[in-house]
């Protein structure tokens, strides 16, 4: 199965791809885990994609399509992918389109003023990257991270200016990918507000299971 999960950033996009991997046994592509992952590394590739992310902006089309295309052609995605954060824009769309013949793209609906304040609650830890959030997921200790101490930090792209430019580009560059895959009868909606447990169900139901 070849899934795109399309939604604003913050809408679970993520983490409802973990489940449904598990769920289908094909691997979970994250674009922006594979561009933190250069950040880390300091690779050339993570040196380029970071100004841009830092700033809420999207990593341009030359880097990120040549990107994905490679990753989906390694040996793990011979049964599929879940796409999670590709594409983002109409050329990213037409590119993969004119590749992968997709099954569907699932779109996860939550309103910006969830999004907000889901995003502003998010909390990482610098050194061994477990996600955390002030309301949804509360280390023990206030500030510390559960598996190894450290301070919890504020992505940067998950500063609150950063967050509302990244809902000003999602409107402006991704959005229309809503109405790219219903033209292509492809799109299904789910109500992303929902509960965890609920979204993923709601997906698997309209995918036909
Ligand atoms: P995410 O973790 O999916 O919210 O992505 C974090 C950041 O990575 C985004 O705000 C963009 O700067 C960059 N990024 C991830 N995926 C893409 C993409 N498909 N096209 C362009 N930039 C991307």
């Amino acid at each position: 199965m070849k899934l795109i999960l399309l939604g604003a950033p913050g809408a679970g996009k993520g983490t409802q791809a973990t489940r449904l991997a598990e769920r289908y046994q094909i691997p979970h592509i994250s674009t922006g885990d594979i561009f933190r992952a250069n950040i880390k590394g300091n690779t050339p590739l993570g040196m380029q994609a970071k100004s841009y992310m830092d700033q809420g902006q999207l990593v341009p089309d030359e880097i990120t399509i040549g990107m994905l295309m490679d990753r989906i052609h390694e040996a793990d995605c011979s049964n599929g992918y879940i796409l999670d954060g590709f594409p983002r824009t109409l050329a990213q769309a037409d590119a993969l389109d004119s590749k992968e013949e997709v099954d569907a793209a699932v779109n996860v609906d939550v309103p910006d003023e969830t999004i907000v304040k889901r995003m502003s609650g998010r909390r990482v830890c610098p050194k061994c990257g477990e996600p955390y959030h002030t309301k949804y997921k509360v280390p023990a200790q206030e500030g510390i991270c559960d598996r190894c101490g450290s301070e919890l930090i504020i992505r940067k792209d998950d500063e609150p200016a950063t967050v509302l430019m990244r809902l000003e580009v999602y409107h402006d560059q991704t959005a229309p990918l809503i109405q790219h895959y219903g033209n292509l009868n492809k799109l299904v909606s789910v109500d992303g507000t929902q509960e965890l447990e609920a979204v993923t169900q709601a997906i698997v139901q309209a995918l036909g299971e």
